[in-house]
């Protein structure tokens, strides 16, 4: 049942900050829907879900359009196309995976003038992985500050996907670098966001100061 599955979900979000000495609600659960059915969404929402997170933009407004009477907060956290910045700019309250300056100013220009600023998280690439994308550490500080200006844009923090480790102490240490980049970024006071770990890391990225996680797997059962 979706319900028991939120429930765990919660109760091992609860632990981990337990165990980091943080508050249970300093983590906000970010539900990741991308290829799961209105209807998966649906039996969420109804348990209680509000954020959801979506990978593909023409998916994501097929499954909004359907879910237009709930009060869903929508998060994108794919691979950004310069040719779908517009509609992500419309339809999107959280966008997590901007790294480059070309597409936050994309997204700021685009934004409507009738809808709130666009709440915006750096991809950052802390494993070393050329193939991923996100920017490197050494490029944060730079971007934090030219993607602070943009208008329509309010930069809230960052964004990771290291790659996978099973050992709890592995999996700690790319979010714990990251974390420490961040608060010595000058800018650091108006960075509230740490979108970190997923169904298999929550605990250490929550153990790192996640503020956000973002769980597929565990929520809607393994994509096909
Ligand atoms: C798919 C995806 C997730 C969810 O991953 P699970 O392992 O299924 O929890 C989280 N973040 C991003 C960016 C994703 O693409």
């Amino acid at each position: 049942m979706m319900i028991d599955r939120l429930n765990s979900i919660h109760s091992q979000i609860r632990a981990a900050a337990e165990n980091a000495g943080r508050t249970p609600d300093s983590v906000l659960l970010l539900a990741v829907s991308k290829t799961k059915s209105a209807q998966a969404i649906t039996e969420a929402y109804q348990a209680g879900q509000r954020h959801f997170g979506e990978n593909y933009v023409q998916e994501a407004l097929a499954k909004q359009q359907e879910l237009s009477a709930f009060a869903v907060t929508w998060h994108f956290i794919g691979p950004i196309q310069s040719n779908k910045t517009r509609l992500i700019a419309e339809h999107f309250d959280w966008v997590h995976s901007v790294d480059s300056l070309k597409i936050a100013q994309r997204l700021s220009s685009q934004r409507p003038a009738h809808l709130a600023a666009l709440n915006i998280c750096l991809q950052v690439n802390i494993s070393d992985e050329t193939s991923k994308s996100g920017i490197g550490l050494e490029d944060l500080a730079e971007l934090c500050a030219q993607v602070g200006q943009l208008p329509h844009l309010r930069l809230r923090g960052v964004m990771a996907i290291p790659a996978p480790e099973s050992q709890f102490e592995r999996q700690r240490q790319p979010y714990q670098r990251l974390y420490r980049a961040v608060k010595q970024l000058p800018t650091a006071a108006d960075l509230d966001t740490f979108s970190f770990g997923m169904s298999g890391d929550l605990a250490a990225a929550i153990m790192e100061g996640a503020t956000i996680v973002r769980i597929g797997t565990a929520l809607f059962g393994a994509r096909s």
